[in-house]
């Protein structure tokens, strides 16, 4: 495992100052700045957003189709980014994890993850979670606050920065920290950059939203009319079971989620994920992936079974590969498809919330200059 102290990485990020405010979160101060420019003004603001999101210039002084003035001006009073990379972790397979410090002092993580050609942004959709899976990291300590679009869009001009020359972003998971149908607002505003050539230009087929399960939010997606695809974090076959796993089963329950996710399948023509996490002992016998098969034995979907990455402070353990097995195949008999996710990141904090759990328990227990940027 490599850790990279912030001043090593992401140079021409770091020294400005995070009380000035970020042009892709700001847009009222953007506009307001441009607004002396008259008739270009519009032009102006699409040439910086531009600069950041399709190249990745971080610096107002390298834009250098802007005039010099207005150069001057938005180094003077705003920021290209508002949010710095606060630690990065690097595995083995090039799995990147990087914690990042809002302007608040909040942190979230994203993740890029390496697969052949894929290069795929994980990013959060609040600080924290409200959610409460036992299972997690980042649900540990609650949710702060929900993150802004361009604090969505920010994650990506990060990872970005850490693509090869040769590499492009090509998909997007919203998996991350926090339950991103609880700020669907936000991320749809943020994924609609995302998609716009001006943005990134990615396909919203490439971008996945992984959902607890809110049913009413999972049919606003639906009739939002994009095609994004729609994971639905199931980890449990049986009431009890997923509430004691899931606490927010209690108010929603399984049928719902399922024929909210039947509603989506139908609206959008999407077949939907259903992600199943496998916890030894726990949910992953014969008995549950005979439920879970004849749940979803009749629907149009795909399982992705993720065997658990053991998190610090957590009691639940990895099952066995022989389970794994058996628990595919008897979804097999049932005829429902199944795929066994791959560990990325192994040698890393990679379950999602362990890094930023990492840096406020050092927070908690060391002065702050050792941990701070
Ligand atoms: S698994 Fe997802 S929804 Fe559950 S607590 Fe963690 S981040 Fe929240």
């Amino acid at each position: 495992m490599e850790m990279i102290p912030l001043e090593q990485i992401t140079p021409g990020t770091q020294t400005t100052s995070v009380a000035k405010p970020g042009v892709l979160i700001d847009t009222k101060a953007l506009e307001t700045l441009a607004e002396p420019l008259g008739k270009s003004a519009k032009m102006r603001i699409r040439q910086i957003r531009q600069w950041i999101l399709q190249r990745g210039i971080l610096d107002f002084d390298r834009m250098t189709d802007l005039p010099a003035g207005f150069r001057a001006e938005l180094t003077e009073k705003m920021v290209p980014l508002s949010s710095r990379i606060a630690n990065r972790q690097v595995s083995s397979d090039e799995t990147e994890k990087l914690l990042l410090r809002m302007a608040d002092g909040k942190e979230i993580e994203c993740v890029l993850m390496r697969e052949e050609n894929r290069r795929t942004a994980c990013i959060s959709t609040q600080v924290g979670c409200g959610m409460g899976c036992v299972f997690c990291a980042s649900g540990m300590f609650g949710v702060s606050r929900n993150l802004q679009a361009g604090e969505i869009l920010e994650q990506l001009v990060h990872v970005r920065t850490r693509l090869k020359p040769d590499e492009r972003l090509s998909h997007i998971v919203v998996m991350g920290m926090g339950e991103p149908m609880a700020n669907l607002q936000n991320l749809m505003a943020a994924l609609e950059v995302a998609c716009h050539p001006d943005g990134f230009g990615l396909s919203a087929r490439h971008i996945t939203i992984s959902t607890v399960g809110l049913p009413e939010r999972i049919r606003e997606l639906a009739d939002a009319g994009k095609k994004y695809h729609l994971a639905v974090s199931l980890h449990a076959p049986e009431e009890n079971l997923r509430t004691h796993l899931m606490p927010t089963n209690a108010k929603t329950g399984i049928r719902n989620i399922l024929e909210a996710a039947d509603y989506f399948f139908d609206t959008t023509g999407r077949q939907v994920t259903f992600e199943y996490i496998l916890l030894a002992g726990l949910n992953d016998g014969p008995m549950q992936a005979e439920q879970l098969g004849s749940l979803l034995s009749h629907r149009k979907s795909h399982v992705n079974l993720i065997p658990f990455n053991p998190v610090s402070g957590l009691e639940f353990r990895r099952p066995l590969p022989d389970s794994v097995r058996e628990f595919r195949d008897i979804l097999d008999n049932f005829g429902v498809s199944s795929t066994v996710r791959k560990r990325k990141g192994a040698d890393i904090s990679a379950a999602c919330g362990q890094l930023r759990r990492e840096a406020l328990v050092e927070n908690a227990t060391q002065p702050l200059e050792q941990v701070s940027n």
